[in-house]
């Protein structure tokens, strides 16, 4: 059995991370969200932060060579050496072409891409809802899986909030890049033959257990 090395593919907002989020979890594998990633960057004002709040805002993608880097050295590290889910990343097919360069000379390979697609009214009713925890990361939704007290994180009490470019203004033009850039590694790794769909109009439990059978056939 090769490394569970899976990437999660799919529009913005299409609960594709938090499926990321539960897989890693139940597997006991890092979730390596590009997104958080560069969020954190922006929170902690680094460099690599305010070379890509510019994107991030206007809701394009952050140019492939400031993401290569940033996920080589996440990959290269020693929690990942038993799989990993990348998450949101790639979204490019030269994104794809380094990652493949890059665990080509560690004798890996991406096993699987999970591919969850829904009609656009279902994306941006979801992306509109979406409120993420400012401490812990935790999503939620003000529709459909509200929390408790509304504003404030069932997992940890934090301060719930509407991510900037979730922003209805923002949609349009990350569903843009998304057909222009990402949409062609659909056909992309349909060709590789490691493309898994998944219909992601469903309930989170129902998607999740489509996604475990998955990976049991990876495994059989
Ligand atoms: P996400 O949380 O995955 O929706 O990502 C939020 C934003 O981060 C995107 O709209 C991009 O500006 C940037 N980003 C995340 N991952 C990538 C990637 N693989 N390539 C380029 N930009 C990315």
């Amino acid at each position: 059995m090769p490394k569970l090395i899976l990437v999660f593919l799919g529009p913005p907002g299409v609960g594709k991370g938090t499926q990321a989020a539960k897989l890693a979890a139940d597997l006991h594998l890092p979730h390596i969200s590009t997104g958080d990633l560069f969020r954190d960057h922006l929170k902690r004002k680094t460099e690599l932060g305010r070379k890509a709040e510019g994107y991030m805002n206007e809701g394009k993608l952050v140019p492939d060579d400031l993401v290569v880097d940033l996920v080589m050295d996440r990959i290269g590290s020693a929690d990942c050496a038993k799989g990993f889910i990348l998450d949101g990343f790639p979204r490019t097919v030269p994104q794809d072409t380094a990652l493949e360069k890059k665990l080509d000379l560690r004798g890996d390979k991406v096993v699987a891409a999970m591919y969850f697609d829904a009609p656009r009214e279902v994306i941006v009713e979801r992306i509109s809802g979406r409120r993420t925890c400012k401490a812990c990361g935790a999503m939620s939704h003000a529709k459909f899986a509200p929390t408790k007290q509304e504003g404030v994180c069932d997992t940890c009490g934090g301060e719930t909030y509407q991510r900037a470019d979730d922003d209805a203004s923002k949609v349009t033009e990350r569903l843009k890049e998304y057909d222009n850039k990402t949409g062609p590694l659909v056909p992309h790794y349909r060709e590789k033959g490691i493309l898994h769909e998944f219909d992601a109009r469903g309930g989170v439990d129902e998607i999740f257990e489509q996604l475990k059978a998955e990976i049991e056939g990876l495994k059989a």
